[in-house]
């Protein structure tokens, strides 16, 4: 989201005038668009400034996204050479904000939550150009997990004018997309009201696929509660849609998914999964697990590695509990080392690795379909592209086109990438 948030803010920018450059060597203004999810994230922020700052004081530096929202005017206070403190609901703000510092050389904050306006807004901007592209159709979140700070920072959840999203996807095929992403939060939540209508993900996804040239459609994030019957069966009947869910369950104990107060437990998700599987066969999972929750025993640990087992999870990202400034996890005592957490996470990553690369291999010597997204600029004998499951796809090969879909034969593969020919 912060990728598709940052090139609304270059061409909003760009439109005012103002010209990107690859370096900050070069740059008058400097924007930092900031996750605020994990403590390190956000520690990078003051780190990154001290390092901008050395060159070239005299620079508007701009803090943007969710550490700006988070810290506030507290940041302005701890880092003097902070112009600007944008929240992530007001990115259109900021040209206005840039002149007020240029002719008033006051510091600006804006951390208000009026993210209609900025929808309104932005989707006018810029039409990214890329391949695969991301729209974002819904923001923030209503679901309060214990350990998360995305309801504080994103606000409470919203989702996108139904007709504005076709609009823009259209106008992005136009401009070469074949593939498009559909971002949110809580993205299968989405929901917008029209008269009595109630357009869902599953009817957003049934529209877009009638645009001739986009070959490809994808969503994320999912929350499991919110897998409802029609998103599950439009994955065994519309073809556009990929084959690859990321449905995030964080652990594989129901005495932890109630602490972190995820609203399933580990039967719900199986069940999801087990339903999914029976329409669509053919469907790969992935998820994002939590490790080292406050309370997490050996035995709790020991379920996440089963379900891991069970589900086959073929691409997941795994992560140390991290506790977040005013969320309700905070306040409970960690009764874990850092040690005991970088083992279980260790062995965790292993297992993901082992059953990704178990995968991969199950590719090497057949074809598959491939999405050509560039050619490499160092090695232009080379393309990139991506497999319906999301694999990173290195192709050996003078004929390619950016945007074709093409069967390619796989002749090798590590855990992270095929490798092919054509
Ligand atoms: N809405 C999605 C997740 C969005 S946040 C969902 O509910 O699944 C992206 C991921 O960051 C989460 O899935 C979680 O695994 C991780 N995360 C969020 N807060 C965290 C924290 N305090 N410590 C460690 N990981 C965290
Ligand atoms: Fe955070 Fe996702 Fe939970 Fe919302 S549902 S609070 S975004 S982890």
């Amino acid at each position: 989201m912060n990728v598709y948030d940052s090139e609304k803010i270059k061409s909003l920018l760009q439109n005012k005038g103002l010209e990107h450059q690859e370096s900050y060597d070069d740059a008058d203004v400097v924007i930092l668009n900031t996750c605020n999810i994990r403590e390190k994230a956000a520690h990078k922020v003051y780190s990154d400034i001290g390092r901008i700052n050395h060159s070239n004081k005299d620079r508007v530096i701009a803090v943007v996204g969710c550490v700006a929202q988070a810290e506030n005017s507290e940041m302005l206070k701890k880092n003097q050479s902070i112009d600007i403190v944008l929240g992530p609901q007001s990115y259109h703000l900021l040209p206005t904000m840039l002149d007020d510092v240029r002719d008033r050389k006051v510091r600006s904050i804006n951390t208000e939550f009026i993210v209609n306006e900025k929808f309104d807004y932005l989707s006018e901007q810029g039409k990214p150009k890329g391949v695969s592209s991301f729209v974002t159709i819904q923001e923030g979140c209503d679901k309060f997990c214990s350990f998360c700070v995305v309801p504080y920072t994103r606000g409470p959840e919203y989702s996108r004018n139904y007709n504005s999203i076709i609009d823009e996807v259209n106008s992005m095929v136009s401009n070469g997309a074949r593939e498009i992403v559909l971002l949110g939060q809580n993205v299968n939540a989405y929901q917008f009201k029209n008269g009595n209508k109630i357009y869902r993900l599953s009817d957003l996804i049934d529209k877009l696929t009638t645009i001739k040239d986009l070959k490809r459609i994808r969503y994320t994030t999912s929350h499991p509660i919110n897998m409802d019957d029609e998103l599950i069966d439009l994955h065994s009947n519309n073809k556009k849609l990929m084959p690859f869910l990321h449905l995030p369950v964080q652990s594989g104990s129901s005495k932890i998914l109630k602490m972190m107060n995820r609203k399933y437990d580990v039967e719900f998700y199986r069940d999801i999964i087990f339903k999914i599987r029976d329409k669509s066969p053919n469907i790969e999972i992935s998820s994002d697990f939590i490790i080292g929750y406050p309370g997490e025993s050996e035995q709790d640990f020991i379920n996440t590695l089963d379900l891991i087992n069970d589900i086959k999870f073929t691409q997941s990202y795994s992560f140390i509990y991290s506790a977040r400034p005013g969320t309700k996890s905070a306040m409970i005592e960690d009764n874990l080392t850092k040690k005991v957490k970088s083992e279980r996470l260790k062995i965790l990553q292993s297992k993901l690795t082992e059953i990704q690369h178990d995968f991969n291999k199950t590719h090497v010597g057949k074809k598959t379909s491939v999405l050509i997204e560039n050619q490499s600029a160092t090695n232009p004998e080379y393309y990139f592209g991506r497999t319906p499951y999301m694999q990173s796809v290195y192709i050996k090969s003078n004929n390619l086109i950016n945007g074709e879909e093409k069967d390619i034969k796989i002749t090798s593969c590590n855990h992270k990438s095929l490798y092919g020919t054509c």
